[in-house]
């Protein structure tokens, strides 16, 4: 039997010893065994931490974005040898899409997210504060990526995605990663390790696996080390509360148990499109992944007036379902992980019937198709019912990690809301309803339990991601019983991995240590209008002061008309007493425009290739008739831009700072306006 090998130092290794063995999941026969005995976990973070965190920490965001890119489409490219490994785990075709190309689709996530960060290791982080009166001296915040390394403990339930959306985040943060997925599973995330070893796209020591017992891996952590762990919150209670972490304060984000919900709104009926697409949610929570999702809906709430009837849907849509072998494309759902965690299953749902009854399934027995029931870990989905939700703990309480939920009654909303909280926290709940007052007071209600909160109605209906898929760009994650951790969310995920430190000194050098100019610092002057210079050759804090503009009635009176815009204030003819103006105003988005025409410097083509935008656009003061602006135009930022397409022309985004002056110098507008600006080099 093959034993899987441990990806560590650079080299797959083999663990001492015979090692935990591994079974199919839908035949029981014995695939490979797992050791990581003898495995020196001390050098492995030693590794990380001298080759893999260097060599990441110096890659620019928009290096460390494109790496994984690279990757996921590499990845992409092989997926045919990925599935028929994940049908071993007792995945269908569909659990396996989730798993594996919902995995790779969080790589592609994050590395678009490299657009949102500058073309540095570090970045700033939030908005500059001016701490004296005359700007000589400032503060700001930076992120710089941890000198450490990121510490992936998974559970067993997404070998891929749980790798995948865990070390998209971290790799573009700039920090490395050692995985260490649940043993049960591991030998389908040992296949995908191999791949992205084979790419060869990663830097050494930018990951590392191990397929096996975590061993005395977390005695040696340090205070910039990060751990994730999803699992059960038995684990992660035992593994948070260990003596190195709790000494070295190592951050410790932890997705454990989560007893989610779904309620039917009480204006739901069996007439709307809301009743279909509720049935049909929960039906999908209840099977996909076999109901071994961390996400996947435990408990259902139903006015009472409508449970006879939710009842009978849902034996109905669920008898329809057809269990087997995954390799079947008939199946819908296939099997469990393995046979122990059958057997865990079946005692977790022991502890429900104490107050619950089994209304739908069997728990002895199933009928499969292209399998054999009693080889494979199978089960029948089981849908529990509840009379008495609010005195009854278990339900509240106990995971049964299978494809097991409980209907339960509820008289008001307000119950509703504060039967939901009995779960103490959980990762999702959905409300079913097309009423926005029953949505609001929900989502107001019960969004202090939840890290997600899902509204469906008919509007959404059709293109909803549904109750059970975390988003890469959306935060994962509960309060309480959900482990209190926070996962992906877009950038909110990347600022985990990084230190934020308060920077002070003067604008010249916190635009020197962050390479964005900051107001206040000087500007480079002279030479070349920054209009004709390429991509390559704008400096940050390249300037120019520019020429004056009066501002005349005519020209005001001419802006309305063009416009349209004849708001009172820029009429000379109004009666200024009792407003806030002393006469006519000029429209700030003339001002706006006015600048553009003093630092815009063109009759011929020069290597800015479009105007694309205003970011921020603040009118701070007054333009009156008769005034007159100034314009001092900074180059604030660069970003390279990477070709879609090999015709394309190599450019980059360039943000500048636009400062409008009135007579007194004092500044009348603000802005940052993007152009898009040629490279020299065109490759
Ligand atoms: P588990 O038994 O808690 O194991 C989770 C991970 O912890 C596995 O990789 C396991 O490794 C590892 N582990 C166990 N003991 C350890 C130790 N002493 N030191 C270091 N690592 C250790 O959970 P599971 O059975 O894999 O997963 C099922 C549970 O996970 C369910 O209860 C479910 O609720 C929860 N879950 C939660 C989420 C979420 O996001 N909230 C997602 C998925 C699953 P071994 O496999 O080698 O024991």
């Amino acid at each position: 039997m093959r034993q899987l090998e441990n990806y560590i130092l650079g080299h797959w290794v083999k663990g001492d010893g015979e090692g935990q063995t591994l079974y199919h999941a839908v035949n029981g026969d014995a695939i490979a065994s797992a050791s990581t005995r003898g495995l020196d976990l001390a050098s492995v973070l030693h590794f990380a931490r001298q080759k893999g965190n260097p060599a990441l920490r110096k890659m620019s965001f928009q290096e460390r974005g494109l790496m994984l890119r690279a990757l996921a489409l590499h990845l992409r490219e092989h997926l045919h040898k990925f599935y028929p490994i994940s049908y071993q785990t007792g995945a269908t075709k569909a659990d396996s899409w989730v798993d594996i190309e919902g995995g790779i689709g969080n790589l592609f996530a994050y590395a678009s997210l490299r657009k949102k960060f500058p073309d540095q290791p570090y970045c700033l982080d939030g908005e500059y504060h001016s701490l004296s009166k005359s700007n000589s001296f400032m503060g700001h915040h930076l992120l710089i990526p941890k000198e450490g390394v990121a510490i992936h403990i998974n559970a067993y339930n997404f070998p891929v995605w749980g790798m995948l959306e865990k070390i998209a985040v971290n790799l573009l943060a700039g920090v490395p990663a050692i995985v260490k997925p649940a043993t049960v599973t591991s030998f389908l995330t040992e296949a995908v390790v191999r791949e992205i070893d084979a790419s060869g796209i990663l830097p050494e020591g930018a990951l590392q696996l191990i397929c096996g017992s975590a061993n005395d891996l977390l005695d040696y952590v340090d205070g910039q080390d990060i751990i994730t762990f999803t699992g059960s919150a038995k684990t992660g209670q035992m593994l948070k509360s260990h003596a190195r972490i709790l000494s070295e304060n190592v951050p410790f984000t932890m997705e454990a148990d989560s007893l989610n919900s779904i309620v039917l709104g009480e204006d739901v009926d069996p007439s709307m499109p809301e009743w279909d697409l509720f049935i049909r949610e929960v039906r999908k929570e209840m099977i996909s992944k076999c109901g071994q999702k961390c996400t996947a809906i435990r408990r259902i709430f139903v006015p009472e007036n409508k449970i006879e009837d939710v009842q009978l849907a849902l034996k109905k849509t669920l008898s329809e379902t057809i269990i087997g072998n995954p390799l079947n494309e008939t199946v819908r759902m296939g099997s469990l992980a393995g046979m122990l965690q059958r057997n865990e299953l079946k005692e977790q749902v022991q502890k429900l019937l104490a107050s619950s009854q089994i209304i739908y399934g069997s728990m002895d027995s199933v009928a499969v198709i292209d399998a054999d029931a009693e080889k494979g870990a199978f089960m029948s989905p089981l849908l529990l019912f509840n009379q008495q939700p609010m005195c009854s703990e278990a339900v509240h309480e106990v995971e049964a990690f299978g494809p097991v939920s409980t209907l339960m009654p509820y008289n008001s909303l307000e119950e509703a809301i504060a039967l939901v909280k009995l779960g103490k926290g959980s990762l999702v709940s959905s409300i079913v309803t097309n009423d926005s007052k029953i949505a609001t007071d929900y989502a107001i209600g019960a969004g202090t339990y939840h890290g997600r909160i899902l509204i469906l109605n008919r509007s959404c209906g059709k293109e909803n991601t549904g109750h059970g898929s975390p988003l890469p760009l959306l935060v994962h994650g509960g309060p309480g019983r959900a482990g209190g951790g926070e996962e992906m969310g877009g950038i909110r995920g990347v600022k985990h991995y990084m230190q934020r430190v308060a920077i002070q000194g003067s604008p010249d050098m916190i635009t020197a240590i962050s390479k964005v100019y900051q107001p206040g610092a000087s500007g480079i002057t002279g030479g070349l209008h920054p209009f004709k210079k390429y991509f390559e050759e704008l400096e940050v804090g390249d300037q120019i002061l520019t020429e004056k503009r009066y501002i005349t009635k005519a020209d005001i009176d001419a802006f309305a008309e063009l416009s349209g815009d004849h708001f009172y204030a820029h009429l000379a003819e109004t009666d200024f007493n009792g407003t806030m103006f002393e006469k006519q105003v000029a429209h700030g988005y003339f001002i706006m425009s006015a600048a553009a025409g003093l630092f815009v410097d063109s009759y011929e083509k020069n290597p800015v290739l479009l105007n694309y935008g205003i970011d921020e656009l603040r009118f701070t003061k007054p333009v009156y008739v008769d005034d007159s602006i100034q314009v001092r135009f900074t180059c604030k930022e660069k970003i390279p831009q990477s070709k879609k397409e090999p015709s394309d022309i190599d450019k980059g985004i360039v943000k500048w700072l636009v400062e409008i002056l009135d007579k007194e110098n004092e500044i009348t507008a603000i802005a940052t306006i993007l152009t898009m600006v040629a490279k020299l080099k065109q490759e």
